[in-house]
């Protein structure tokens, strides 16, 4: 068996790791998840979101490296500090995940967000090229939203916790007013 070639995949969740890590495998990647998202609030929605990665990753076998720290101070002023706040966000993660790749030594990585045809890719696309460019490491981006029916599926069938919000405290609010 030959190896495929090492891919670092930043990873918010584990509905949507289900079909982006199923591709990037069929490509010939050799995938390891790394969860950095302290875009997330609170707390609690944080853990629930690692421990369904958790738990999916582990049943899945793949390797799964967690920023443990919680810098929500820091996440707060950064996205209340910037005029596009998705942005700012994208970029945030995306660069950690690019830094993260270049230490381990993996020279590629990509992200689970472009399933999800709630996020703009544009702006993910924008913000992957310039951890790229900074770090170094290549930026596989593919857009997998035509997927995002299948992972909903795959994770209902999988039972697992599937997030009503897309991380921020600011997204959390956005769900209600857009009901009203
Ligand atoms: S809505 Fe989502 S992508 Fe935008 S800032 Fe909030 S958590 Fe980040």
């Amino acid at each position: 068996v030959t190896a495929g070639k090492p891919l670092l995949l930043h990873a918010c969740c584990g509905p949507c790791i289900t079909v982006v890590h199923r591709e990037l495998t069929r490509e010939g990647f050799d995938v390891t998840a790394y969860f950095y998202n302290p875009n997330i609030h609170p707390w609690k929605e944080r853990e629930r979101r690692l421990e369904t990665l958790t738990r999916y990753a582990s049943d899945m076998g793949i390797p799964l490296e967690v920023d443990g720290e919680y810098p929500l101070e820091e996440n707060l002023r950064l996205l209340l500090g910037s005029a596009d706040r998705c942005s700012a966000c994208f970029s945030d993660r995306l660069e950690a995940t690019a830094r993260m790749a270049s230490g381990m030594g993996i020279g590629s990585f990509s992200t689970t967000l472009t399933v999800s045809p709630y996020q703009d890719l544009s702006r993910i696309i924008r913000a992957g090229e310039n951890a790229r460019d900074k770090w170094g490491v290549e930026f596989i981006f593919r857009d997998y939203t035509p997927l995002y029916r299948e992972s909903v599926r795959l994770s209902r069938e999988a039972g697992m916790y599937r997030q009503p919000y897309c991380g921020c405290i600011f997204s959390e609010r956005d769900r209600y007013l857009r009901r009203r």
